[in-house]
Protein backbone atom coordinates (compact mmCIF):
# COMPACT_ATOMS: atom_id res chain seq x y z
CA UNK A 1 0.00 0.00 0.00
CA UNK A 2 1.13 3.78 -0.44
CA UNK A 3 2.36 4.57 2.71
CA UNK A 4 1.77 8.27 4.69
CA UNK A 5 4.85 10.14 5.43
CA UNK A 6 6.35 12.61 8.04
CA UNK A 7 9.78 13.68 7.82
CA UNK A 8 12.56 11.83 9.60
CA UNK A 9 13.76 14.95 11.97
CA UNK A 10 13.16 18.14 12.98
CA UNK A 11 14.27 21.01 11.16
CA UNK A 12 14.34 24.76 12.03
CA UNK A 13 14.59 27.85 10.23
CA UNK A 14 14.65 31.63 10.53
CA UNK A 15 12.77 33.80 8.33
CA UNK A 16 11.02 36.89 8.25
CA UNK A 17 7.44 37.33 6.99
CA UNK A 18 6.38 39.19 3.65
CA UNK A 19 3.56 41.12 5.36
CA UNK A 20 4.26 41.41 9.00
CA UNK A 21 8.24 42.03 8.30
CA UNK A 22 8.49 40.10 11.27
CA UNK A 23 11.71 37.75 12.25
CA UNK A 24 9.87 34.49 12.77
CA UNK A 25 11.52 30.70 13.92
CA UNK A 26 10.14 28.21 11.81
CA UNK A 27 10.40 24.49 13.46
CA UNK A 28 9.13 21.33 11.37
CA UNK A 29 8.81 18.72 13.15
CA UNK A 30 7.79 14.61 12.52
CA UNK A 31 4.26 13.56 13.91
CA UNK A 32 2.30 10.34 14.33
CA UNK A 33 -0.24 8.76 11.43
CA UNK A 34 -3.39 10.19 10.61
CA UNK A 35 -2.69 13.74 12.45
CA UNK A 36 -2.85 15.56 9.29
CA UNK A 37 -0.65 19.18 9.18
CA UNK A 38 -0.97 21.12 12.23
CA UNK A 39 0.06 24.47 13.14
CA UNK A 40 0.89 25.32 16.65
CA UNK A 41 1.53 29.12 17.73
CA UNK A 42 4.03 28.42 19.97
CA UNK A 43 4.27 32.36 20.85
CA UNK A 44 0.55 32.07 22.57
CA UNK A 45 0.04 30.96 25.97
CA UNK A 46 -2.31 27.58 24.99
CA UNK A 47 0.27 26.78 22.22
CA UNK A 48 -2.22 27.10 19.59
CA UNK A 49 -3.08 24.26 17.51
CA UNK A 50 -4.53 25.66 13.88
CA UNK A 51 -4.37 22.30 11.37
CA UNK A 52 -4.24 22.66 8.07
CA UNK A 53 -7.65 22.63 6.76
CA UNK A 54 -9.91 24.07 4.04
CA UNK A 55 -12.50 25.06 6.46
CA UNK A 56 -10.13 26.75 8.31
CA UNK A 57 -9.51 29.38 5.36
CA UNK A 58 -10.42 33.21 6.85
CA UNK A 59 -8.79 34.96 4.78
CA UNK A 60 -7.61 35.20 1.28
CA UNK A 61 -6.80 38.63 0.49
CA UNK A 62 -3.11 38.65 -0.10
CA UNK A 63 -2.33 35.19 1.12
CA UNK A 64 -4.07 31.91 2.14
CA UNK A 65 -4.58 32.12 5.96
CA UNK A 66 -6.07 29.50 8.47
CA UNK A 67 -7.37 30.36 11.87
CA UNK A 68 -8.65 28.33 14.98
CA UNK A 69 -10.32 30.13 17.67
CA UNK A 70 -9.09 33.42 17.06
CA UNK A 71 -5.55 32.57 16.64
CA UNK A 72 -4.04 32.91 12.84
CA UNK A 73 -1.69 31.27 11.03
CA UNK A 74 -0.82 33.71 7.19
CA UNK A 75 1.08 32.85 4.23
CA UNK A 76 0.67 29.12 4.77
CA UNK A 77 0.55 28.37 1.04
CA UNK A 78 4.48 28.40 -0.13
CA UNK A 79 5.23 25.67 2.60
CA UNK A 80 1.77 23.22 1.71
CA UNK A 81 2.91 23.15 -1.42
CA UNK A 82 5.97 21.87 -0.60
CA UNK A 83 4.48 19.38 1.61
CA UNK A 84 2.36 18.10 -1.49
CA UNK A 85 5.46 18.33 -3.52
CA UNK A 86 7.56 15.72 -0.79
CA UNK A 87 4.05 13.87 -0.50
CA UNK A 88 4.41 14.45 3.35
CA UNK A 89 0.82 13.64 5.30
CA UNK A 90 1.63 14.47 8.70
CA UNK A 91 3.90 17.40 10.34
CA UNK A 92 3.90 19.41 13.35
CA UNK A 93 4.71 22.94 12.02
CA UNK A 94 5.74 25.43 15.13
CA UNK A 95 5.83 28.93 14.74
CA UNK A 96 6.49 31.83 16.97
CA UNK A 97 4.74 34.69 15.06
CA UNK A 98 1.78 34.48 13.14
CA UNK A 99 3.24 34.23 9.81
CA UNK A 100 5.22 31.30 7.53
CA UNK A 101 8.41 33.07 6.53
CA UNK A 102 8.61 33.94 3.30
CA UNK A 103 12.05 32.74 2.59
CA UNK A 104 13.25 33.44 -1.20
CA UNK A 105 9.49 33.38 -2.46
CA UNK A 106 9.54 30.48 -4.03
CA UNK A 107 9.10 26.63 -1.89
CA UNK A 108 12.65 25.67 -2.53
CA UNK A 109 13.85 26.73 0.91
CA UNK A 110 11.19 24.55 2.36
CA UNK A 111 11.77 21.73 0.06
CA UNK A 112 15.59 21.97 0.87
CA UNK A 113 14.89 21.80 5.14
CA UNK A 114 12.56 19.16 4.66
CA UNK A 115 14.65 16.85 2.42
CA UNK A 116 17.83 17.67 4.34
CA UNK A 117 15.45 15.65 7.14
CA UNK A 118 15.09 12.93 5.57
CA UNK A 119 11.64 11.85 4.33
CA UNK A 120 10.17 8.77 6.75
CA UNK A 121 7.22 6.39 5.79
CA UNK A 122 4.33 5.47 8.20
CA UNK A 123 2.80 2.52 8.67
CA UNK A 124 -0.87 3.45 7.76
CA UNK A 125 -2.13 3.59 4.12
CA UNK A 126 -2.01 7.03 2.43
CA UNK A 127 -5.90 8.25 2.14
CA UNK A 128 -6.23 10.59 -1.51
CA UNK A 129 -8.93 12.93 -2.30
CA UNK A 130 -10.16 11.39 -5.58
CA UNK A 131 -11.90 13.49 -7.86
CA UNK A 132 -15.06 12.24 -9.16
CA UNK A 133 -16.94 14.83 -10.79
CA UNK A 134 -16.61 18.17 -12.03
CA UNK A 135 -16.85 21.06 -9.78
CA UNK A 136 -15.97 23.96 -10.66
CA UNK A 137 -16.45 27.99 -9.06
CA UNK A 138 -16.44 31.19 -11.34
CA UNK A 139 -16.10 34.86 -10.09
CA UNK A 140 -16.51 37.33 -13.59
CA UNK A 141 -13.77 36.38 -15.65
CA UNK A 142 -12.02 34.07 -13.57
CA UNK A 143 -12.64 30.20 -13.07
CA UNK A 144 -11.19 27.00 -11.06
CA UNK A 145 -11.83 23.80 -11.59
CA UNK A 146 -11.30 20.18 -10.57
CA UNK A 147 -12.18 17.23 -12.75
CA UNK A 148 -11.92 13.59 -12.67
CA UNK A 149 -8.23 12.35 -13.55
CA UNK A 150 -6.27 9.00 -12.94
CA UNK A 151 -3.33 11.11 -11.60
CA UNK A 152 -2.74 14.65 -10.44
CA UNK A 153 -2.55 17.65 -13.58
CA UNK A 154 -2.84 21.63 -13.39
CA UNK A 155 -3.67 23.94 -16.04
CA UNK A 156 -2.80 27.48 -15.35
CA UNK A 157 -3.95 30.11 -17.53
CA UNK A 158 -3.15 33.80 -16.39
CA UNK A 159 -3.72 37.54 -17.69
CA UNK A 160 -1.82 40.14 -17.02
CA UNK A 161 -1.75 43.38 -19.31
CA UNK A 162 2.01 43.78 -18.25
CA UNK A 163 4.65 44.06 -20.87
CA UNK A 164 7.39 41.31 -18.79
CA UNK A 165 4.86 39.76 -18.42
CA UNK A 166 3.26 38.98 -21.70
CA UNK A 167 6.35 38.43 -23.06
CA UNK A 168 6.56 34.95 -20.74
CA UNK A 169 3.92 32.06 -21.17
CA UNK A 170 0.82 32.65 -19.35
CA UNK A 171 -0.39 29.45 -19.51
CA UNK A 172 1.35 26.09 -18.46
CA UNK A 173 0.46 22.66 -17.75
CA UNK A 174 2.07 20.53 -15.55
CA UNK A 175 1.07 16.46 -15.46
CA UNK A 176 3.16 15.22 -12.22
CA UNK A 177 3.35 12.20 -14.30
CA UNK A 178 5.65 13.46 -16.49
CA UNK A 179 7.17 16.32 -14.53
CA UNK A 180 9.04 16.74 -11.31
CA UNK A 181 7.49 18.93 -8.93
CA UNK A 182 10.80 20.60 -7.37
CA UNK A 183 12.49 21.48 -10.90
CA UNK A 184 9.31 22.19 -12.75
CA UNK A 185 7.48 24.15 -9.74
CA UNK A 186 9.69 24.54 -6.74
CA UNK A 187 11.69 27.13 -7.66
CA UNK A 188 9.44 29.97 -9.02
CA UNK A 189 8.70 32.82 -7.15
CA UNK A 190 6.20 34.73 -6.19
CA UNK A 191 5.34 38.27 -8.02
CA UNK A 192 4.56 41.99 -7.46
CA UNK A 193 3.94 45.59 -8.59
CA UNK A 194 5.62 48.19 -7.52
CA UNK A 195 2.32 50.64 -7.42
CA UNK A 196 0.69 47.89 -5.36
CA UNK A 197 3.40 47.13 -2.93
CA UNK A 198 3.58 51.06 -2.13
CA UNK A 199 -0.16 50.83 -1.17
CA UNK A 200 0.16 47.82 0.64
CA UNK A 201 2.93 49.14 2.80
CA UNK A 202 1.09 52.39 3.40
CA UNK A 203 -1.18 49.92 5.09
CA UNK A 204 1.12 48.31 7.11
CA UNK A 205 1.66 44.61 4.43
CA UNK A 206 4.61 44.07 2.67
CA UNK A 207 6.56 45.11 4.73
CA UNK A 208 9.03 42.16 4.67
CA UNK A 209 9.01 42.54 0.91
CA UNK A 210 11.90 42.83 -1.26
CA UNK A 211 13.69 42.05 -4.28
CA UNK A 212 15.50 39.11 -2.39
CA UNK A 213 11.79 37.25 -1.95
CA UNK A 214 9.77 38.45 -4.79
CA UNK A 215 10.11 39.37 -8.32
CA UNK A 216 8.69 43.49 -8.37
CA UNK A 217 7.69 44.71 -11.64
CA UNK A 218 6.63 48.99 -11.99
CA UNK A 219 5.26 49.97 -15.52
CA UNK A 220 7.08 48.05 -17.95
CA UNK A 221 9.63 45.77 -16.88
CA UNK A 222 11.28 43.50 -13.87
CA UNK A 223 13.29 45.59 -11.55
CA UNK A 224 15.30 42.84 -10.35
CA UNK A 225 18.55 42.10 -11.28
CA UNK A 226 19.24 38.24 -11.68
CA UNK A 227 17.14 36.51 -14.41
CA UNK A 228 13.99 35.04 -14.08
CA UNK A 229 14.37 31.06 -13.04
CA UNK A 230 11.98 30.46 -15.36
CA UNK A 231 11.01 31.81 -18.73
CA UNK A 232 7.30 31.57 -17.81
CA UNK A 233 8.09 31.84 -13.70
CA UNK A 234 5.07 34.20 -13.28
CA UNK A 235 2.08 31.24 -14.52
CA UNK A 236 4.21 28.51 -12.88
CA UNK A 237 4.39 30.47 -9.48
CA UNK A 238 0.32 30.59 -9.72
CA UNK A 239 0.52 26.35 -10.02
CA UNK A 240 2.47 26.27 -6.99
CA UNK A 241 0.35 28.25 -4.69
CA UNK A 242 -2.78 26.44 -6.28
CA UNK A 243 -0.96 23.09 -5.13
CA UNK A 244 -0.56 24.36 -1.68
CA UNK A 245 -3.98 25.91 -1.37
CA UNK A 246 -5.83 22.17 -2.71
CA UNK A 247 -3.31 20.33 -0.44
CA UNK A 248 -5.54 22.31 2.43
CA UNK A 249 -8.34 19.65 1.80
CA UNK A 250 -6.04 17.58 3.87
CA UNK A 251 -5.08 14.87 0.95
CA UNK A 252 -3.27 14.63 -2.24
CA UNK A 253 -5.83 15.07 -4.66
CA UNK A 254 -6.57 12.58 -7.43
CA UNK A 255 -8.04 14.67 -10.47
CA UNK A 256 -6.79 17.78 -13.00
CA UNK A 257 -7.29 21.26 -11.83
CA UNK A 258 -7.84 23.89 -14.35
CA UNK A 259 -7.72 27.29 -13.53
CA UNK A 260 -8.40 31.14 -15.53
CA UNK A 261 -6.93 34.00 -13.25
CA UNK A 262 -7.78 32.16 -10.05
CA UNK A 263 -6.34 32.51 -6.58
CA UNK A 264 -6.22 31.95 -3.32
CA UNK A 265 -9.80 33.55 -2.55
CA UNK A 266 -11.25 30.80 -5.59
CA UNK A 267 -9.14 28.05 -5.09
CA UNK A 268 -10.64 28.03 -1.23
CA UNK A 269 -14.14 28.10 -2.93
CA UNK A 270 -13.51 25.21 -4.63
CA UNK A 271 -12.31 22.99 -2.03
CA UNK A 272 -15.42 23.95 0.31
CA UNK A 273 -18.00 23.48 -3.16
CA UNK A 274 -16.08 20.36 -3.35
CA UNK A 275 -16.69 19.27 0.29
CA UNK A 276 -20.01 20.16 -0.13
CA UNK A 277 -21.05 17.46 -2.26
CA UNK A 278 -20.30 13.97 -0.62
CA UNK A 279 -20.53 12.63 -4.32
CA UNK A 280 -18.15 14.86 -5.70
CA UNK A 281 -15.11 13.04 -4.66
CA UNK A 282 -13.91 9.96 -2.64
CA UNK A 283 -11.18 8.77 0.45
CA UNK A 284 -9.48 5.78 -1.14
CA UNK A 285 -5.93 4.48 -0.42
CA UNK A 286 -4.15 2.75 -3.13
CA UNK A 287 -1.66 -0.15 -3.38
CA UNK A 288 1.71 0.36 -4.59
CA UNK A 289 0.90 -0.77 -8.27
CA UNK A 290 -2.23 0.42 -8.42
CA UNK A 291 -1.33 3.85 -7.57
CA UNK A 292 -1.37 6.91 -9.83
CA UNK A 293 1.79 7.12 -11.66
CA UNK A 294 1.92 10.46 -10.20
CA UNK A 295 2.19 9.53 -7.14
CA UNK A 296 3.45 6.08 -6.97
CA UNK A 297 6.82 5.21 -5.40
CA UNK A 298 8.16 3.11 -8.61
CA UNK A 299 8.25 6.80 -10.70
CA UNK A 300 7.75 9.42 -7.73
CA UNK A 301 8.48 11.89 -10.72
CA UNK A 302 6.04 14.59 -8.19
CA UNK A 303 9.03 14.14 -5.16
CA UNK A 304 12.02 14.49 -7.42
ZN1 LIG B 1 2.56 32.57 -3.74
Amino acid sequence: MMKQRTIAAPIKTIGIGLHSGCKVTLSIKPAPINSGILFVRVDTPAQSVVPATALAVCDTRLASVIQNEGVRVSTVEHLLSACAGLGLDNLIIELDGEEVPIMDGSAASFLFLMESAGIEEQNAARQFVVIKKPIEVREGDKLARLEPFFGFKLDFTIDFKHPAVDKTGQRFIVDFAEHAYRSEIGRARTFGFAHEVEALREMGLARGGSLDNAIVLDEHRILNNEELRYEDEFVRHKILDAIGDLYLVGHPIVGSYIAEKSGHALNNALLRKLLEDPSSYEIDSFSENKAPKAYSKESQPLFF
